[in-house]
C-alpha cells in the first residue's frame, strides 16, 4: 500500500453497529498497536505544521491526547487539555454543544492558551464536528487563534466542514 491514507486505513479496525446500531465505528486501538504507523502519522502531522508558526496544540479528551502529546513534543510546543466537565482543577471556559440527543459541555483552562497565540486543535476523529467547534470555541475564549484543526481520521460524509467548521481550516489523514 503505497500512501499514508492507506496504511492508516488498512490499520483501522472497522466495528458495525457499535456503540448502537447503524455507527460504523473506526477503532484506532490497532494502528496505536502498529509502531510504524504511529510514528508516520506523527510524523506526517510534525511536516505540516512544523512550519507554521504554532504556539500551542490543543487536544480534546480523550483520543486526541494520544496525537496531541506526542506532536507537541516533536514541535517543541505547550500541549492544552479540552475536557469533559469537571476534570480540570482550575477556572475553565466552558462550552455546551448539541449532540443528537441532549448536549454536551466540554472545558479548558483560562490561561491554557496565550492571548493571540497560534493553536493546532486536535482529535483522533472527524464525525459531526460539535466537538471541534467547542474546542475552538474555548480556544477563541481565551484570545488564543485556530490555525487548524487536525484529525487522524475524517468521516467526510457527514460534512462536518460545511455544518459545524465553516470557519476553521480543517485537515485529516485519512477520509471516508
Ligand atoms: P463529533 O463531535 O461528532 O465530531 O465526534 C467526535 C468524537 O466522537 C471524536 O472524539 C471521536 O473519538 C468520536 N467518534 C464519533 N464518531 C465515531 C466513529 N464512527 N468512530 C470512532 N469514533 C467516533
Amino acid at each position: 500500500m503505497n500512501t499514508l491514507e492507506a496504511r492508516i486505513k488498512s490499520d483501522i479496525r472497522e466495528i458495525p453497529d457499535f456503540p448502537k446500531p447503524g455507527i460504523g465505528y473506526k477503532d484506532i486501538t490497532t494502528l496505536l498497536d502498529n509502531p510504524e504507523r504511529f510514528a508516520e502519522v506523527i510524523d506526517a502531522f510534525k511536516a505540516r505544521y512544523a512550519e507554521q508558526n504554532i504556539d500551542h496544540i490543543v487536544a480534546i479528551e480523550s483520543r486526541g491526547f494520544i496525537f496531541g502529546a506526542p506532536l507537541a513534543y516533536a514541535l517543541g510546543v505547550g500541549l492544552s487539555l479540552v475536557r469533559k466537565p469537571g476534570k480540570l482543577p482550575y477556572k475553565c471556559h466552558s462550552v455546551d454543544y448539541a449532540l443528537e440527543y441532549g448536549s454536551d459541555t466540554v472545558e479548558m483552562h483560562i490561561d491554557a492558551v496565550k492571548e493571540g497565540g497560534r493553536v493546532l486543535v486536535i482529535d483522533d476523529l472527524l464525525a459531526t464536528g460539535g466537538t471541534a467547534a467547542a474546542a475552538c470555541k474555548l480556544v477563541e475564549a481565551c484570545g488564543g487563534e485556530v490555525v487548524e484543526c487536525a484529525f487522524l481520521v475524517e468521516l467526510a460524509f457527514i460534512n462536518a466542514r460545511e455544518a459545524k467548521l465553516k470557519d476553521q481550516k480543517v485537515f485529516a489523514l485519512a477520509t471516508y
